[in-house]
Formats: C-alpha cells, structure tokens, sequence
C-alpha cells in the first residue's frame, strides 16, 4: 500500500448538489457560487469517502490530482 496523499479537486462541471459535502465535509464545501471545492489543506489521506463522494457526483466533478 502506497503512502502517497491523493489529493482531490473539483471540476468546472460541479453543479452544486451538494453531495461530496454530505458524504465528506471534511474535504469538500461548496463556495458563495454553489460550486464545490476540495479543502486540500486537510488531511485527505484517509480517502475512502473521497472514493464515495467521487462515486456519487452526478456530473464526474471530482478527480485525483495527478
Ligand atoms: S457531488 Fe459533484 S456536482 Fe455535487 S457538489 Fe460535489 S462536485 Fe459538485
């Protein structure tokens, strides 16, 4: 298992459901435009709801930085 931090950003396809930040408001909040952001100061390294919050966007917003 790597160490390596995947860190998440959010696209310019978010819609603003808000589901990423149901599932994990730890790492993503949505901006004063209803537009999803990853708080990447935060510690994602426990990402497993990252990976849920990825699999429920609607529109495939959310991505790993490569
Ligand atoms: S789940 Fe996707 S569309 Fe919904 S707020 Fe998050 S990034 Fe935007």
């Amino acid at each position: 298992m790597s160490d390596e931090v995947k860190v998440p950003y959010v696209n310019e396809n978010c819609i603003g459901c808000w589901a990423c930040v149901a599932i994990c408001s730890d790492v993503f909040d949505l901006d004063d435009e209803w537009k999803a952001f990853a708080k990447t100061w935060m510690d994602t390294s426990n990402s497993s709801w990252i990976d849920d919050a990825i699999w429920a966007c609607p529109v495939n917003a959310i991505h790993y930085k490569d």
